[in-house]
């Protein structure tokens, strides 16, 4: 969307009576497109009040609409490259609702959105208006519970399942859903929760979370939602795991205590009996603080700081996988098409390099992209967790992640089993992408925290299928 004050000046309104119109408008085809919604205000030629286009752009964001302001230079190839960022944002769009396997369109559910400001205000009461309402006997919480177990060949096997509990909060009788939401991923709608005490009105507790697919599922039906809340619920909690692992390195490391450690929020599953809708299975988590929120990788080769996800053709895809591995191990150059394979890196030189160098500092960034790295030999190669969003809790010094994606390729399977953490999980093509690009971000910090990992592993026989993830040390 282009010059929208143009529009209002022609149909021969007054400046400042159109403007509210138009603010009006934008924000409700925000609060009905939300993401799926690009609004640019392309600010051309000489007006003097910037400010007006500037505020309908903050209307569509509150939405969560794909909102900003641009003021090209009236060059050709400044007016060129914000004409070409519109047709980037509405292309990502129609790539993220297509599905990888079928290619078909998705369908989003049709709701009204709650404006981000609105939902980060502080409430102590929620009223009726705002959220649906569940008595404790209409709602079951459920925690997940995870061990391991010793395979007959002596190997570990991680199991899980989902344990009935209790509410959060001690004097928590009801808990309160928001009819709409405030915050949509790609896969997600987020919606505000809170449990209340028995007057059914005053929050106990903490603010919270619940999310829900914001797709329309094939068979929309609750037994799809309870596999989809699942799904997230056991993705969460496995990056959970691979986090506490690479602290415990940190830990043993010599790295100073001011590089931040890393974790992902605890969630747990509601199920919420509604006598209209059936059963609701919602992730709940603690909300954290919008307003900080950050990303630090994508699950397609983004990381923090890029323009734009790089692309990728399927050459340069062809070029990213036979690289992976070296990336991966940190075994020298990457190789260029034809030219020949360099003698492996030593790798006590790796150890050497860092020894007697005294506290090394890393920052949020060089973490989250050592983690992802991390995770994919801590997962014995099978597993790759990016996305890496969320805040730096600066008072506890901790990057704390929420809605992960984890990437799933098990070369020794039997079968390639697709998307087993989720739509987003784009399996071994999301592997090549990411490494494509951490070959320039694979720093000190990753040599650091991914020494120990054998290049051959040693768990590669009778795999069970999923679980069984074999930790090499
Ligand atoms: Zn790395």
């Amino acid at each position: 969307m282009e010059g929208p004050l143009d529009a209002a000046i022609e149909s021969g309104m007054g400046k400042y009576e159109c403007y509210e119109i138009i603010e009006n408008k934008v924000g409700d085809l925000a609060k009905k497109f939300g993401r799926r919604l690009t609004f640019k205000a392309i600010a051309m030629g000489d007006y003097d009040d910037f400010d007006m286009l500037k505020r309908m752009v903050n209307a569509a964001d509150d939405y969560g609409a794909h909102a900003d302001f641009c003021l090209p230079s009236m060059t050709s190839s400044a007016l060129g490259e914000v004409f070409t960022s519109v047709a980037t944002s509405i292309s990502s769009t129609q790539l993220e609702l297509t599905d990888a396997i079928t290619k078909k369109q998705r369908q989003v559910r049709s709701v009204n959105r709650e404006s981000k400001s609105k939902a980060g205000q502080e409430i102590l009461r929620v009223s009726g208006h705002d959220f649906w309402i569940y008595s404790q006997d209409q709602v079951t919480r459920k925690i997940y519970k995870e061990w391991v177990e010793m395979g007959s060949d002596n190997k570990r096997v991680y199991r899980h399942e989902y344990e009935k509990t209790v509410l959060q909060h001690p004097q928590a009788r009801y808990v309160a859903f928001a009819k709409n939401p405030f915050g949509e991923g790609a896969e997600r709608f987020a919606h505000r929760f809170f449990e209340l005490a028995a007057d059914c009105r005053t929050i106990v507790g903490k603010a919270m979370v619940a999310k829900e697919s914001r797709l329309i599922l094939d068979d929309s039906d609750e037994k799809a939602r309870k596999q989809f809340t699942a799904t997230f619920c056991k993705t969460q909690q496995l990056a959970r795991r691979l986090a506490k692992e690479f602290n415990d390195k940190l830990r043993e490391s010599n790295i100073d205590s001011r590089t931040p450690t890393v974790s992902f929020l605890d969630c747990s599953i509601y199920e919420l009996y509604d006598y209209n809708l059936g059963v609701l299975s919602v992730l709940v988590e603690d909300k954290l603080d919008q307003k900080n929120w950050k990303k630090w990788n994508s699950n397609n080769g983004f990381v923090e700081g890029m323009k734009k996800a790089p692309v990728f053709s399927e050459a340069s895809l062809r070029q990213a996988e036979m690289n992976m591995t070296r990336i991966a191990h940190f075994e020298g150059d990457v190789i260029e098409e034809g030219s020949e394979e360099e003698e492996e890196e030593d790798e006590s030189e790796v150890g050497e390099l860092f020894q007697g160098k005294g506290a090394l500092v890393f920052t949020p960034f060089d973490v989250a992209q050592a983690f992802s790295h991390f995770s994919y030999l801590a997962s014995g190669r099978k597993r790759l967790v990016c996305d890496l969003q969320g805040v730096h809790d600066e008072a506890k010094n901790v990057l704390i992640f929420s809605d992960p994606v984890i990437h799933y390729h098990n070369p020794r399977g039997y079968t390639s089993r697709k998307n087993v953490h989720g739509r987003t999980d784009h399996g071994k093509k999301g592997m090549n992408k990411f490494f494509h690009t951490h070959a320039q971000h694979c720093g000190p910090l990753c040599r650091i925290i991914n020494r120990g990992f054998q290049k051959v592993d040693k768990c590669e026989t009778n795999e069970p299928a999923d679980e069984g993830d074999c930790k090499i040390s």
